[in-house]
């Protein structure tokens, strides 16, 4: 049985790894196929690949894209796309421009509380790719503004903190088509940190569905084993495959590590099916 690790992030996001060093990592790790998929960016997809061929693994270029529904942040996890392909990446695109902009009026409302620098030292550790809140939270920690990242969001990033700044990413339906032009599967990431009651969870995996979203994350780095189980059970009502992912981002990190993941549930169909099943027809 192969490992699957179809969720992980590099320094081209909010992970503190080279694509190059991720890949390494996980081949270390026992993993044998590896979904590379940072935040709103592919550009570390085609060194992961050199990477993973001189590693004897797999890598699936993949992206995790930042979606607005009904109000809320979701993730939407692509794999296999063709990062080349000219609609994910007009799309990825404009996200990274509301990113950049998002990441200035973070620094000015920080400033407003009397931290000031924020900005300049969150973009000093994105190594001039996308900002995200996370390299405010390793910036802020630095400044001894809290214990550690959590601690960080917890008093200035999340919802209604000082340092959030709302807005709108991607709808669910743009997120989806830009995946499935690129040749993808769309998998709703780490569904049970949304915190959803059960009958919202199935609005919103009803309305992915509806929008061509084919698979959810069963197993995730975020997921408790009460999760896993209840996630299992929505993948199996709906028919969604199931996909597994660390969601790792360095090993900063010890709660986290690549491959290092639950097995599926029984009665399950993995996403990797797919490729495999196109493998074996090849
Ligand atoms: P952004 O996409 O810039 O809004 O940042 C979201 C990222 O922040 C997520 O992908 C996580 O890596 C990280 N994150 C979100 N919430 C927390 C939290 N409570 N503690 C630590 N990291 C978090
Ligand atoms: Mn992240
Ligand atoms: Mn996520
Ligand atoms: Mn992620």
């Amino acid at each position: 049985m192969s490992c699957y690790d179809l969720h992980s992030h590099s320094w081209v996001s909010d992970g503190t790894l080279s694509p190059t060093a991720l890949v390494q990592r996980a081949a270390a790790g026992g993993v044998d196929v590896l979904g590379l998929t940072d935040h709103d960016d592919t550009a570390g997809c085609a060194e992961a690949q050199v990477a993973a061929e001189a590693c004897g693994i797999r890598v699936l270029p993949g992206v995790e894209v930042s979606v607005t529904w009904q109000g809320m942040t979701v993730h939407i996890v692509g794999l296999a796309i063709d990062p080349e392909a000219p609609a994910l990446q007009a799309g990825l695109a404009r996200l990274r421009e509301f990113r950049g902009w998002r990441a200035e009026e973070m620094g000015r409302r920080l400033a407003e509380r009397g931290i000031d620098g924020a900005y300049e030292g969150a973009a000093a550790l994105s190594r001039g790719r996308i900002i995200s809140r996370t390299h405010f939270a390793h910036y802020l920690v630095g400044r001894g503004c809290g214990k550690d990242v959590r601690d960080i969001f917890k008093h200035y990033l999340k919802r209604n903190k000082p340092g959030y700044v709302p807005g709108q990413w991607a709808a669910l339906e743009e997120a989806v088509g830009w995946i499935r032009a690129a040749g993808g599967i769309a998998v709703l990431a780490h569904p049970a940190r949304y915190e959803l009651t059960n009958s919202k969870l199935r609005r919103l995996l009803g309305a992915f569905m509806e929008c061509g979203g084919e698979a959810m994350e069963v197993i995730s780095g975020s997921h408790t084993p009460d999760d896993i189980l209840a996630m299992a059970r929505h993948a199996r009502a709906l028919g969604l495959l199931a996909s597994a992912g660390s969601d790792f981002h360095g090993p900063e990190n010890p709660w986290v590590e690549l491959g290092r993941l639950a097995p599926l549930p029984e009665g399950l169909t993995p996403v990797w099916q797919r490729w495999e099943a196109a493998r074996g027809a090849a």
